[in-house]
């Protein structure tokens, strides 16, 4: 059960792992955002924990390596975008850091 007082327009709330950003709460019911807000947060590569979306870090990881290349910072690559890329990977700002010096994508 949810209290009345965290269903004020913009705040999150969380339902069965989802997090529902209120638009309008009232004694009829409660209007949540549209499918797009419903996907699930990121979470840390690194130390697994949720990320803020507005402070995520993306790194782009070489699956034969390991090498990152941190999103749009610099001359991609050779590798980026081609198949030997694993694909993007978020982290949070303090692992993003650990991640640079490591010049390697760490997972948990
Ligand atoms: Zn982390």
């Amino acid at each position: 059960m949810i209290s009345k007082k965290r269903l004020t327009p913009g705040a999150n709330v969380k339902i069965n792992g989802y997090t529902l950003q209120v638009v309008k709460a009232g004694d009829m019911g409660v209007e949540v955002t549209s499918v797009e807000y419903l996907d699930e947060p990121e979470h840390c590569t690194a130390c697994e924990r949720e990320l803020n979306p507005e402070r995520i870090v993306w790194f782009e990881m070489n699956a034969r390596t390991f090498e990152v290349w941190e999103e749009n910072k610099g001359t991609p690559p050779a590798w980026a975008g081609t198949e030997d890329s694993q694909g993007c990977f978020p982290y949070g700002p303090c692992c993003a850091r650990k991640v640079r010096k490591a010049g390697r994508a760490i997972f948990a």
